[in-house]
């Protein structure tokens, strides 16, 4: 038993240290590099990439509009109508289609016929009355959560997949051609409006409602945000001002990486063995596509190194991303005094006959340290963004309030991660600068929010 309970210890140092310390370390805005990379394209890990969004949805839309969601493993349609200022969204109609795997690393050709296909099915349940007029197209709002290096608000050319994706044809291609392609071959007649990734969609829904909204947060699958600079601030844009002055900046946060940053081997072995080696590290620190696979590389250490599954190394521990980030979060949020979801996980997911409580709670101490590490690191990235607009403070005289819009479902669902985000968020801040600052969920800015955005591009209004 002495050996268990040391080699598990030993195991859990580091990543136990790293959750202490997270969040603190990144306190200082200088060192994310928000300013290197607004003013030129490579200045620091983060991309802060222009939007094109710089006129957000003013609550006057109105008509009926299409959204794509593309972001992880499932994609949605969307019919949402606006009724204008009075009415808001007065109804969203959605059907979610999943990807089949072998799309995913397949050909560009296969992946958006296949959506194409999905949409135009959707689209014939319209009811009679929205078919649009003779002469007019149905305008569309693509949402497609990847590094984009847009070239307008409707177009933009892929910088690379992430997440489960891995699609080389598609790398360094106009990705609204590449649909509109598609919706010609499936005889779709629609038009692509607007461009746009989750986190910015997420900050136009959330600002149609809320003018106090600075930013967009998303934790799902992935992990990104989004937030209004003023124009002055972003040397490398070059196009004329907008009227607003202000220009969405798609951060790109989850390619983050620093030396700051309390990396330890399982995430590095995690990193080796992805679709995208030596990229995207924060959001394989963060997010839910990665965060119960921490859990299990551990696990597996601890299996290998101090018995502390007994004699046998359990076989399914070997098998990537089998333990999801929601098994991880229902062992954390075990309430039974003999944790029996934690015993019932271990034994359907991982095939763990027979644990003891004594194992059952290191189990738990082990997810609250993987969460507690992402959910410090979340919050540190809000505060950067925070800090980079000056908001970090209280200004005599000043009543500003600043609310961050956050959506995905890695917030939405993992209680524990989401309080521990927001507890540290107000840690950050001091409680002076906290009482200015709200935190709000925003749900489905990734849908609607590409809705109310084709609304406000739309060549018909
Ligand atoms: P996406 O990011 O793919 O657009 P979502 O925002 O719905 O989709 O997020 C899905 C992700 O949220 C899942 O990959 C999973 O990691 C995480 N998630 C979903 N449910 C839970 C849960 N109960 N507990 C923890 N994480 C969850
Ligand atoms: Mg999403």
């Amino acid at each position: 038993m002495a050996k268990i309970i040391l080699g598990s210890a030993a195991a859990l140092t580091a990543a136990l240290a790293a959750a202490a310390v997270a969040g603190h370390h990144l306190k200082v805005s200088g060192k994310w590099g928000h300013a290197e990379s607004l003013a030129s394209d490579g200045g620091s890990k983060l991309k802060m990439l222009i939007s094109y969004v710089d006129n957000l949805p003013s609550g006057d839309e109105k008509g009926l509009f299409y959204a794509l969601d593309l972001g992880g493993t499932n994609f949605r349609a969307l019919r949402v109508e606006l009724g204008g200022k009075e009415k808001g969204v007065v109804n969203v109609d959605s059907e979610e289609v999943s990807i089949p795997p072998h799309l995913m690393t397949g050909s560009s050709h296969d992946l958006f016929d296949f959506i194409a296909t999905s949409l135009a099915k959707f689209v014939s349940s319209e009811p009679e009355e929205f078919r649009p007029l003779p002469g007019r197209k149905r305008e569309l709002g693509f949402t497609f959560s990847f590094p984009v290096r847009q070239t307008s608000i409707s177009s933009g050319t892929l910088i690379k997949w992430s997440k489960g994706f891995s699609i080389e044809d598609v790398v360094g291609e106009d990705i609204v051609g590449e649909l509109t392609k598609s919706l010609e071959r499936v005889g779709l007649d629609m038009c692509v409006t607007a461009l746009i990734n989750d986190a910015v969609g997420t900050v136009a829904k959330a600002r149609f409602s809320n003018k106090d909204v600075i930013a967009g947060v998303i934790l799902g699958t992935g992990t990104n945000a989004a937030y209004i600079e003023n124009v002055n601030a972003i040397p490398k844009w070059h196009g004329l001002l907008p009227k607003s002055g202000e220009m969405v900046i798609n951060m790109e946060w989850g390619n983050f990486c620093s030396s700051d940053l309390p990396l330890t081997e399982y995430d590095r072995a995690l990193d080796e063995a992805s679709l995208n080696p030596g990229e995207q590290i924060f959001e394989k620190i963060i997010s839910g596509m990665y965060l119960g696979d921490i859990v299990r590389r551990v696990l597996l250490k601890m299996a290998e190194k101090a018995d502390f599954f007994g004699d046998i190394v359990p076989d399914k521990l070997r098998i990537p991303f089998i333990l999801r980030t929601p098994d991880m979060s229902a062992m954390h949020h075990d309430t039974s005094s003999d944790l029996r979801v934690v015993g019932k996980k271990l034994r359907d997911v991982l095939e763990i006959e027979n644990t003891s409580l004594k194992m059952r709670k290191i189990v738990v101490e082990l997810c609250d340290i993987v969460s507690v590490r992402g959910a410090r690191l979340a919050a540190a990235g809000i505060f950067g963004i925070l800090r980079k607009l000056g908001r970090d403070t209280v200004k005599a005289g000043e009543e500003q309030k600043s609310v961050i819009a956050l959506d995905g479902g890695l917030f939405e669902h993992y209680m524990k991660f989401r309080t521990c985000m927001e507890n540290t968020l107000k840690e950050l801040l001091g409680d002076e600068a906290a009482e200015t600052i709200g935190v709000e969920h925003s749900n489905d800015g990734s849908g609607i929010g590409a809705a109310l955005l084709a609304a406000s591009q739309s060549q018909y209004l």
